[in-house]
């Protein structure tokens, strides 16, 4: 009896040492986020004219479906220190948002909403803009592929897979900016644009490299799963307003000051 009343205390102390020491270990639970922006950018042109935003919701729109089953408690979502050396996510249970399967639908049912969106609005070259919007879904699988442990099913729950840059937290970031620098390079070169909004777009890719850097190097303390969830809504679609008022802003110089 004294036995127990004399461990419960040191295991208690034991296990508060455990959780100050999580706190100051933890850095981020990063879901290979800014890369999948690359694609967006790099998708673009001034032939298939899909606006930015557009794009932005695209390539994060496994995420977006994925969140909102978090949400709603369908699919499952647990978050661990030192899963892997960048991410406390283990998404142990994401079959309709993440399995090769369901990507596949959802980008054929993203290339099926644009096109229609398309021809009540009269857009050019409606059916490649679809096809590419049905590409831009499908990259986030892709790209998830390459990031993620072995937790992405190719049908239901099943066959998972993964290759795990997650666990090599230098080049995954590396990685991670190149391909959103190159994207942004290749949209710059792309598309023509007045020079304010080549800086904006360059200002714009700072700022989601410093939102990167935070995510993967800064400590702080784990959320919970539906928070988790709602910050990827928060921030997913705070960089889709930033998309779509960047590609404003050089609209509206474009008629008060023609430049070319
Ligand atoms: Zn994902």
């Amino acid at each position: 009896m004294s036995n127990v009343c004399l461990t419960l205390p040191a295991f208690a102390r034991k296990a508060e040492v455990r959780r100050g020491r999580q706190r100051l270990e933890i850095t981020g639970e990063n879901s290979m986020f800014v890369g999948h922006y690359s694609v967006a950018f790099a998708v673009k042109t001034e032939r298939n004219r899909i606006p930015l935003w557009v794009l932005f919701i695209a390539v994060q729109f496994l995420d977006y479906i994925w969140a909102t089953l978090v949400l709603l408690g369908v699919e499952k979502l647990r978050v661990i220190k030192g899963f892997t050396a960048g991410s406390m996510l283990d998404s142990y249970f994401h079959p309709y948002s993440h399995s090769l399967f369901a990507a596949m639908a959802w980008s054929a049912i993203a290339a099926v909403v644009y096109k229609t969106f398309c021809s009540r609005h009269g857009c050019l070259h409606s059916n490649t803009a679809a096809l590419i919007v049905g590409v831009a879904v499908f990259s986030h699988w892709i790209l998830d592929l390459v990031a993620h442990p072995r937790d992405l099913a190719i049908y239901d729950d099943t066959w998972k897979v993964g290759f795990g840059l997650w666990n090599y937290r230098d080049p995954e970031f590396a990685l991670e900016v190149a391909l959103l620098a190159g994207g942004i390079i290749v949209y710059l070169a792309r598309n023509v644009m007045p020079p304010i909004r080549k800086t904006a777009t360059i200002g714009f890719g700072i700022v989601l490299v410093i939102v990167q850097i935070g995510d993967t190097y800064v400590p702080r303390t784990p959320l919970t799963d539906k928070a988790t969830a709602m910050g990827v809504w928060i921030f997913y679609t705070l960089f889709v307003v930033v998309a779509f008022l960047v590609e404003k802003i050089g609209r509206l110089r474009q008629i008060n000051a023609p430049w070319s």
